[in-house]
């Protein structure tokens, strides 16, 4: 459907169809909060939802990007090519600017995306259509790049032209992810392996459950937080968290408020590893305990839950889910619950229950079906 879309913008737009259409989609993290930043691991798997971009090269060297959701056109060329330019765009722009940083030859092209990841959700609606753009700019133009380097460029258009400084996660999900797997990253190594996450194969799906709630204050806590991350690794002696090995001799070393961090980063670097080797044996119900321990850890040591993701995750576990866990950096944005297929319905109809009860506005709720990577479709 949003293939047509983009198709059908995209013709109206130039008078002539694409040369073809790519796909970008959003993500969510499994498991392995927060530990990103401090060189650890995480495993997210791509949604079913994604940016979908229709393109054709243009031999005059300008660029044209249409979002059909916003109903807004920009036109470019190279002399406006400049990291910083505000707008929604620059995610664009960004990309045939870091691929020209980096020695590739991209010409000119007419880019139209649509894409039904939502934005600010905390599902990387913006690594969609990074990734999108980037797989539509590699073929129109002939270019070699390897998986991972294009994870690396979609993060430098990100970084350095938008100005968000985001980790690999986002962009090495949409890029690197396959259908039925999650994406084990170490982001200190960029080691990547595919691990299978068929979960229904077992009768099991994952809900997801949009709680809605963003706060404004996010920004200043993920800096807070950071800098706690640093000061302890500092205290410590160490590169980064990810190398404390002896959890109970760093905890006696630091500060209260450090060492709830520290322990949250240090177990949860764990969690990621032991979720591997419960995938690894189709066990779904350890993966469940270590996500439900997963969310503990982040209310209580590393203080980035709120009252509606907290109700969200005790309401799922009450209608029975095996698991289930805040994803993203926190204060609001999805919980995912790891639930048997038949008590799908009843997980989503208690949450709505229980947000209507406790006066929160209405949650979202869809199943994260583990899905493909950025790739062309036409
Ligand atoms: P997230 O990636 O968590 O959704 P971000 O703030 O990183 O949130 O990215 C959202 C931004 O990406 C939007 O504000 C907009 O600039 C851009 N964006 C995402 N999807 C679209 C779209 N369909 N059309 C135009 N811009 C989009
Ligand atoms: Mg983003």
């Amino acid at each position: 459907m949003l293939t047509q879309a983009a198709i059908d913008a995209f013709t109206a737009l130039t008078g002539t169809a694409p040369e073809g259409v790519w796909v970008g989609p959003g993500r969510i993290n499994l498991i392995g909060e927060h530990t990103d930043y401090n060189d650890g691991y995480v495993l997210p798997f791509a949604l079913p939802q994604a940016a979908y971009v229709a393109a054709s090269a243009r031999a005059d060297g300008r660029w044209r990007f249409r979002s059909v959701d916003l109903d807004d056109t920009v036109e470019l060329g190279q002399a406006e090519l400049v990291p910083g330019s505000p707008g929604w765009h620059s995610y664009l722009a960004g990309v045939v600017w870091a691929l020209q940083q980096a020695g590739h030859e991209v010409g000119g092209a007419d880019l139209v995306l649509t894409s039904d990841v939502p934005l600010g959700a905390g599902l990387s609606s913006s690594a969609a259509i990074e990734c999108a753009t980037l797989a539509a700019l590699v073929d129109l133009y002939g270019l070699t790049i390897d998986p991972v380097d294009r994870a690396k460029l979609a993060r430098v258009a990100e970084n350095a032209y938008v100005g968000a400084p985001t980790g690999l996660l986002d962009q090495a999900a949409s890029t690197l992810c396959t259908a039925d797997h999650a994406l084990f990253l170490d982001c200190r190594t960029l080691e990547t392996r595919q691990v299978p996450l068929a979960v229904t194969d077992a009768g099991l799906e994952i809900l997801v459950i949009d709680t809605r709630t963003r706060h404004s204050h996010v920004d200043g806590e993920y800096a807070a937080r950071r800098a706690s991350c640093e000061k302890a690794a500092a205290i410590l002696g160490v590169p980064a968290l990810r190398d404390v090995t002896d959890l109970d001799a760093a905890l006696a070393q630091l500060p209260a408020l450090e060492a709830r961090r520290v322990r949250h980063i240090v177990t949860e670097d764990q969690r990621v590893l032991d979720a591997m080797d419960a995938l690894a044996a189709d066990d779904y119900a350890e993966l469940g305990r270590l996500m439900t321990a997963s969310h503990a850890s982040m209310r209580d040591d590393y203080e980035i839950t709120e009252r509606s993701v907290d109700l969200a995750v005790e309401t799922a576990l009450g209608a029975g889910a095996l698991g289930a866990r805040m994803t993203g950096g926190g204060f609001g944005g999805c919980v995912l619950a790891l639930v048997h297929a038949d008590r799908v319905e009843a997980t989503a109809e208690a949450v709505r229950a229980a947000f209507a009860e406790a006066g929160l506005g209405e949650p979202v709720t869809f199943l994260g079906r583990p899905s493909a990577g950025a790739r062309r479709l036409v």
